[in-house]
């Protein structure tokens, strides 16, 4: 497999005018040799540099590429083609398939899962996704469930605009053929101008590994205090790794007896504070939820992807993101007007059966004994008994009317902020 990276352009927007950003040293390496580094691991060695800016440095640094163990070929952009266009100079170097990475990320990332992924659909690439802290001025990618791509909402956004956390991490998967789809004679960019006209034929690949991007003198800055953070260490799926599960009603929207519209959810400032924390450790923060209403008929699976829309915009507008979310919409008896047939079952991932856990565990790699789960009821909480989980009950919500067994080992907590506290007190402890 081959990786282009893009080296274009990137050095002004940050400020340093003797140094292209590829350049940048972060404790002791420089930005690319940690990519170089990453690809490796997933066994990719041959290397295209898209140079633009200070080429000539960036060349005689990297040379061939044998003193960091693989084959680099340089290309450097006759004049400013855009992220798109300069593939048009490089065609005649490209393999079948390739992946494509922006110079200024700092990634833990496994490629082999991506490729093998895109290989398995139809489609001419695949876009990584990831949430992020700041959605808000970022691209968002919008994909149904089968991951195919929907709509590219590229910033700046409206104002009161929902959507999911689903950010272009500037990582790509593409097949050769796209490059018939990039314009000549003009500057042209994957996200703005090629993408959102191959709709049909792009798939979204969202992933919860380490990818940072590295843009601005403040972000540097950030990067270097990761690199030694278990949080970008075992960042990737090829490491296992810990979650704190959350679950939703009345442990990070306040308990309203059913959240049926966006309208009606409501996120304490101290929800942002926990999730925020969460995302600054080495943990996972992953949603459960049981929404038996959808089995019921009090509300459509649209209507909760517009609640979960709501939940990541104001998350995100507080500088806070969930990794996954994962919900339930069965209901095991029937006697509702207008219930959905199909989804009255008895089915493994209704809380307090473990389905929806051990589905994030496979997709995550997750070392669930060194995770937790909390909770607002001590029905939920009881999944312990089925795996081998932590678990926590705040008292919000239902919290403070449950009686839990005496014989089980849990942590208490006012709310979820202080939840939040104490596990990661004690898994430094
Ligand atoms: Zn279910």
């Amino acid at each position: 497999m081959q990786a282009v990276i893009l080296n274009g352009g990137f050095g002004k927007r940050l400020g340093l005018s003797s140094k292209p950003k590829p350049m940048v040293k972060l404790s002791g390496k420089t930005l690319l040799e940690y990519s170089i580094d990453n690809l490796k691991l997933s066994g990719i060695k041959d290397l295209i540099f898209l140079n633009g800016f200070m080429s000539e440095k960036i060349e005689s640094y990297y040379g061939d590429g044998k003193k960091f163990g693989v084959n680099i070929s340089h290309h450097a952009e006759s004049k400013p083609m855009g992220t798109a266009g300069a593939f048009l100079e490089i065609a005649d170097k490209l393999q079948d398939n390739f992946v494509v990475i922006y110079g200024d990320l700092l990634f833990n990332f496994d490629f082999n899962r991506l490729i093998n992924f895109s290989k398995l659909n139809s489609g001419i690439g695949s876009i990584v996704t990831h949430p992020n802290n700041h959605p808000f001025d970022s691209d968002l990618i919008s994909f149904d469930e089968n991951f195919k791509i929907q709509k590219i909402f590229n910033k700046p956004h409206k104002k009161n605009f929902l959507a999911r956390n689903d950010v272009n991490s500037a990582i790509y998967f593409l097949k050769k053929e796209i490059i018939n789809f990039i314009p000549k004679n003009s500057q042209s960019d994957w996200i703005k101008d090629i993408f959102p006209n191959l709709l049909g034929s792009l798939y979204a690949y969202p992933s919860s590994e380490f990818i940072f991007d590295v843009g601005t003198r403040k972000r540097i800055n950030i990067a270097r205090k990761y690199i030694s953070s278990k949080k970008y260490t075992l960042g990737s799926y090829h490491n296992k790794r810990r979650a704190i599960f959350i679950d939703r009603d009345g442990v990070i929207n306040e308990e309203v007896n059913g959240v049926y519209n966006y309208n009606q959810l409501k996120i304490p400032l101290f929800s942002h504070k926990a999730i925020k924390k969460i995302n600054n450790s080495e943990y996972l923060a992953i949603c459960v939820t049981n929404q038996p209403g959808i089995a019921k008929g009090f509300f459509s699976i649209d209507d909760l992807n517009m609640i979960h829309a709501k939940l990541d915009t104001e998350l995100g507008a507080n500088g806070a993101y969930l990794d996954d979310l994962f919900f339930c919409p069965h209901h095991p008896e029937s006697g509702w007007d207008g219930e959905k047939i199909e989804l009255k079952k008895k089915c493994n991932c209704r809380k307090p059966m473990p389905g929806m856990f051990i589905e994030a565990s496979n997709k995550h790699n997750l070392d669930l004994k060194n995770s937790y789960f909390i909770s607002d009821t001590a029905k939920d909480l009881s999944v312990s008994k089925k795996i081998d989980i932590n678990i926590a009950l705040v008292e919000t919500g239902y919290g403070s009317l449950q009686d839990m067994n005496t014989n089980t080992k849990y942590l208490k907590a006012k709310n979820l902020y202080e939840a939040v506290k104490k596990i990661l007190k004690n898994s430094n402890d």
